[in-house]
């Protein structure tokens, strides 16, 4: 009897250990997402339904977050190669590199390995090219980040259970096979699009999901987004089903990988709208932790932040509401200018410019201009349509843009009273956000390093050097 009781209590402790441990791991990265655009996105969403304060995100509302530092090996501010490591592989690196050790130049592991070993099935998706620095630091290993076609490749030699993305990013090199036909001779299956996915998505295959054909390589961002494109919320969904036919659990990476290129861009509406997408496909995972809430840890974070975003534009109030009659990204404008260009084989005149901008912008309708405002908007559209001269394209990292474009762009910065000192990344803080088994872990201040080891720690991965 004493025996049987003991043995019991024993069963039941092993219940206990094992049900306390990460079976399914979500683990989000907002690219670019400091902890103000997470702010500045409660606050916009609250004043576009008339009310003051925030209303709050899915994943901000989670019961336990932090800070994260976010410095590499070679500087205070990271790039997202850098910081991806430190997300994946728990070490600090130099700034363009990835997976790669400084010094001895040694590759590192990531907790997708260390998933995969322990016989977890594991998926790497994002918003942007599925070989660009964040998902690549999870499985790929160069001295720079710009090595598309070889981060591509190693992606197709990683044996993980699923990917997804805008596309390939450089999928050919010279006479070297296409990464496109390197996935299929590795035994992947190439989706495109959601409806091609819904089709493709019990061939018994490791399915890599892409948006259609001539869309690019990266999804449009939410406010440039069209009926059809495929959705974050539409990755994560497919990313479960593919990943769940493990009866021993996963490990699911989604990046938030425009929220980046907004913030490089200094495009308020851009980076905002995609961290709402974000809370869009983490609202996917939340409902899959409520089935299993005792195995699920959803992690949300961030590389680090881009712009240093401030919600100020003097004075004691903001004006983020205004940001929802802005219906194109700064790029999006870009080509509805250079459409109006094609178009009126190159006579666009300030009437037609003035109707692009009232459409797109909300402006001399929502949106009241000054008359300094309206002046330069005219100035702009002279240089840029009128004259002959050289138009000279407003630059980012990520896009160059009809200067008329991003004028009217930072007007509406302006008006909605968010500010962006940089085009470049900051060495700020970033959020850390945790739901479910051992999200108490993930408090206070922590590095970002810490985070791939505690995960590994809750989920009881076998940490690999
Ligand atoms: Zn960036």
């Amino acid at each position: 009897m004493k025996k049987l009781f003991a043995m019991c209590v024993g069963m039941l402790l092993a219940t206990t250990l094992v049900a306390s441990q990460a079976k399914y791991v979500f683990y989000f990265i907002g690219d670019g997402m400091g902890p103000v655009e997470v702010q500045g996105t409660e606050y916009y969403l609250a004043q576009v339904e008339g009310k003051l304060g925030i209303k709050p995100l899915c994943f901000a509302s989670f019961p336990y977050a932090g800070y994260v530092t976010t410095y590499s090996a070679s500087s205070d501010v990271t790039d997202s190669s850098a910081a991806g490591t430190a997300l994946a592989c728990g070490v600090k690196i130099n700034n363009g590199a990835i997976g790669i050790l400084p010094g001895t130049g040694e590759f590192t592991s990531s907790v997708s390995d260390w998933a995969k070993a322990t016989g977890k099935s594991v998926g790497i998706t994002t918003s942007v090219g599925v070989n660009h620095a964040t998902p690549a630091a999870f499985f790929g290993h160069r001295p720079s980040r710009n090595d598309y076609y070889e981060l591509g490749v190693q992606l197709t030699e990683s044996g993980y259970d699923f990917f997804a993305g805008g596309d390939f990013i450089n999928p050919t090199k010279d006479d070297e096979p296409s990464l496109y036909e390197l996935s299929e001779k590795a035994g992947y299956v190439i989706a495109r699009g959601y409806d091609d996915y819904k089709a493709k998505k019990n061939c018994g295959k490791p399915i890599i999901l892409f948006q259609k054909e001539g869309i690019g390589t990266d999804i449009p961002y939410a406010v440039d987004a069209r009926e059809g494109d495929l959705t974050l919320d539409q990755i994560v969904t497919a990313a479960i089903e593919q990943l769940s036919k493990n009866k021993k659990g996963f490990f699911l990476m989604c990046e938030g990988g425009q929220i980046d290129h907004g913030g490089h861009a200094n495009d308020a509406i851009a980076c905002l709208g995609d961290v709402v997408s974000m809370d869009d496909a983490i609202k996917v995972a939340y409902e899959f932790y409520k089935k299993h809430p005792k195995e699920t840890l959803i992690i949300v974070t961030a590389d680090h932040e881009t712009g240093g975003l401030a919600l100020t534009g003097g004075g004691y109030s903001i004006n983020t509401g205004v940001l929802q009659y802005q219906k194109v990204s700064k790029h999006g404008f870009s080509q509805v200018l250079n459409q109006l260009r094609h178009e009126k084989k190159d006579k666009v005149e300030w009437a037609d410019a003035k109707a692009a901008l009232m459409e797109n912008f909300g402006f001399w309708k929502e949106v009241q201009l000054t008359h300094d405002d309206e002046m330069k908007l005219y100035d702009e559209w002279y240089h840029s349509f009128a004259s002959n001269e050289k138009v000279k394209m407003a630059e980012s990292l990520y896009f160059k843009d009809e200067p008329l474009s991003d004028l009217a762009v930072r007007i509406i910065n302006r008006i909605a009273k968010v500010s962006w000192p940089v085009g470049s990344h900051s060495g700020s803080y970033v959020p850390v956000f945790a739901v479910g088994a051992g999200a108490e872990q993930f408090t206070g201040r922590i590095d970002n390093t810490d985070i791939p080891k505690k995960i590994a720690k809750i989920a009881g991965y076998k940490v690999k050097k």
